[in-house]
């Protein structure tokens, strides 16, 4: 940003730019954006972001991000009780939800295991995992990790785990027609779909 411009616009700029797909030009096309709204609306946009956290808690069912505890997923009566979908993040599992499909529960791990980055299974939710399964109610368990080389890892992990603790709990993943190095939240809803259908036994 021209050293020049306003101190406070350039601190949004900046600000901006951190953000996900936003580069230093289209932060700057952003705030200019944010210039011509009335003030009511920049307002409630600020205050949003603001109240982001105070507003946010985690599901204590299914580790997600929530307004109300538990989220409106957990919650609902209507889904099936004894198909538990592991993912590894959030977005994961908005994704596989939107597609309609898959009428179970979730849970999320919270990432993958990573031992080049020295990431190891301390950093996953195991113990929500652990309790969720010894409550007896999940009779089969999806992993839906994904097919990178940390999904591979941490589903031969799961797999010992889970085979050693709950030997009669099913465990399956998503079909591998999945492209290699895909992440789940990337797939689109016909993949999702068939990889769920045609999952395989492990
Ligand atoms: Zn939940």
């Amino acid at each position: 940003m021209h050293k020049r411009a306003p101190e406070p616009l350039k601190v949004l700029v900046e600000q901006l730019a951190r953000l996900p797909g936003l580069g230093p030009k289209s932060a700057l096309r952003a705030a200019m954006a944010l210039l011509k709204w009335p003030e009511s609306e920049t307002q409630r946009f600020g205050l949003s972001i603001h109240n982001l956290r105070d507003n946010l808690h985690l599901c204590s069912r299914c580790g997600g991000l929530c307004s109300v505890d538990p989220c409106v997923i957990c919650a609902d009566a209507v889904r099936v009780r004894d198909i538990l979908c592991l993912v590894a993040e959030w977005d994961s599992m908005l994704t596989l939800d939107e597609g309609g499909f898959y009428r179970g529960q979730y849970m999320i791990l919270g990432g993958l295991l990573e031992p080049l980055e020295h990431r190891g299974s301390e950093h996953l939710e195991i113990d929500r995992l652990v309790r969720r399964l010894a409550e007896g109610e999940v009779a089969e368990l999806v992993l839906a990790l994904g097919a990178t080389l940390e999904a591979e890892n941490t589903v031969s992990f799961l797999r010992r785990l889970i085979g050693g603790r709950f030997p009669h709990v099913r465990v399956s993943r998503l079909a591998q027609g999945i492209p290699l190095g895909a992440e789940v939240k990337y797939m689109d809803r016909e993949t999702l779909r068939q990889s769920l259908q045609y999952r395989q036994e492990l």
